[in-house]
């Protein structure tokens, strides 16, 4: 049942002594990086009594990192530095994140504990659909999948027929990739005459990196015949193997014996009632070689009240529902593309991939949806498609009280991307 069943397990009360205890541990070591050398000038570690006493400390925020780089952060000599990595830049220029043995050993273990909560055990043939290379996603859930003495195939992204037929000819039964290409794999599965559920041995799909809805992972795990597990973690916080979905499916427990965690509100910094959405704020307890202190990760989730079914005393964040950056204003009205999809995702003739389109038309801004048909509904009639896009226009206003004009596509009607799904694209701020 569990990977480390002590740590997973510990009571509350043991795993704040151990919270305070590496925060203390975590301020001297930060302390010896040019940045916090400055940051945290005249604060003593030993003034440290509990985990709350973090909320006496600076934030750190990403423009930091970028002002640091490369090495500003760094709180180990240079040699001691055997990896690199670096954010995949969604949000802008890319920041760097050092890693020593004794981190990526760290993280390895976190990576292992995640996925073996999943159900992923020694001997699963796991396939890592994941960008390699800087990116922390590839060789951050490689090594926790090797570590577990699960057989890893190193694939990366892309090419579907040559996934499709390693997942076959090796019998692959765990993977792991972004929920919106799990979407497109589906269809491939589709064209050539497959059906996963019953042309693989998949069991479980680990998926994450993005955000996505529960009616999304819902048709993963229908189309797939899998579980499909909700995997958190960014690259700053060593990437994937920050919190994961346990077998409850509810909620993404957070390894609290490695960051402190805090959900704020954005605005007052204070933090939120268990329940609320709130801007989640990590600080790292056991990193070595780069250190982060109060790090403000723009990610938006809500601390789940209560204790879990599973036992694991670490607290649960619900899945993401965007980063604060990603939120819109159309007429006044705050939109996550999080909201459009979890309304497009209900419609059955709708397939995985979806746009907005946000445009200044004269006087006013306009929203348009482009959503695309899925592989079942191709053969819709024009009339029937006008129908459909009639009825999402409605469902869309009644979630968002603005109404969108919605065109209906061909399934692949949409351009693919490489990594990451594009989401919103606004042109408002370039007239
Ligand atoms: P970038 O910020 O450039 O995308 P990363 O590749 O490090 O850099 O991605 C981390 C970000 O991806 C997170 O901050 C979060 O916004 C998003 N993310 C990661 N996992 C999930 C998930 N399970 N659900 C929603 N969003 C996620
Ligand atoms: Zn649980």
């Amino acid at each position: 049942m569990f990977w480390q069943e002590q740590i997973e397990l510990l009571p509350r009360e043991e795993l704040s002594e151990l919270q305070t205890e590496r925060l203390r541990r975590s301020l001297a070591q930060a302390k010896k990086s040019p940045f916090y050398s400055q940051a945290l000038k005249g604060i003593d570690p030993q003034d440290i009594n509990s985990p709350q006493d973090v909320r006496g400390l600076p934030f750190t925020v990403k423009q930091d990192l970028r002002d640091s780089f490369p090495y500003g952060m760094l709180a180990v000599p240079r040699s001691q530095v055997v990896r690199l990595h670096a954010s995949s830049g969604t949000t802008g220029t890319p920041t760097a994140i050092l890693h020593s043995k004794a981190d990526l050993r760290a993280w390895a273990n976190l990576m292992a504990r995640s996925l073996y909560m999943a159900g992923v055990r020694p001997g699963d043939v796991f396939q890592n659909i994941t960008g390699y290379g800087l990116f922390s996603g590839g060789l951050g859930i490689h090594q926790g999948a090797e570590r577990l003495g699960a057989m890893v195939i190193p694939v990366g992204t892309g090419n579907s027929r040559r996934q499709i037929a390693l997942m076959r000819q090796f019998g692959t039964t765990a993977m792991h990739l972004i929920p919106s290409y799990a979407l497109r794999l589906a269809g491939v599965f589709a064209e050539q005459g497959l059906d996963p559920r019953s042309d693989t041995q998949l069991r479980i799909a680990v998926i994450g990196a993005e955000p996505h809805s529960e009616q999304t992972r819902k048709r993963v795990e229908d189309l797939f015949g899998v579980k499909a597990y909700n995997s958190y973690g960014l690259s700053e916080i060593n990437g994937p193997g920050v919190a994961m979905e346990c077998p409850e499916q509810n909620g993404l427990h957070l390894w609290e014996d490695a960051f402190l965690l805090e959900v704020l509100h954005p605005m007052t910094m204070e933090p939120v009632e268990p329940g609320q959405i709130g801007e989640v704020v990590l600080t790292t307890l056991e990193r070595r070689a780069m250190p982060l202190i109060r790090y403000r990760t723009r990610d938006l989730a809500a601390l789940l009240p209560g204790e879990c079914a599973c036992g694991r005393t670490h607290r649960r964040l619900s899945r993401i529902v965007g980063r604060s950056d990603d939120m819109f204003i159309i007429k006044g009205v705050n939109v996550y593309p999080m909201q459009v999809e979890s309304v497009l995702m209900d419609f059955k003739a709708v397939g995985g991939q979806y746009l907005i389109i946000l445009e200044n038309k004269g006087e006013a801004d306009s929203m348009t949806v482009r959503a695309e048909l899925s592989p079942e509904a191709a053969g819709l009639s024009p009339l029937e498609r006008a129908g459909l896009a009639r009825n999402l226009a409605k469902a869309l206003r009644d979630e968002l009280l603005v109404t969108p004009a919605v065109e209906i596509l061909d399934p692949d009607g949409l351009p693919m991307t490489q990594g990451k799904a594009e989401r919103v694209q606004d042109h408002r701020k370039l007239s």
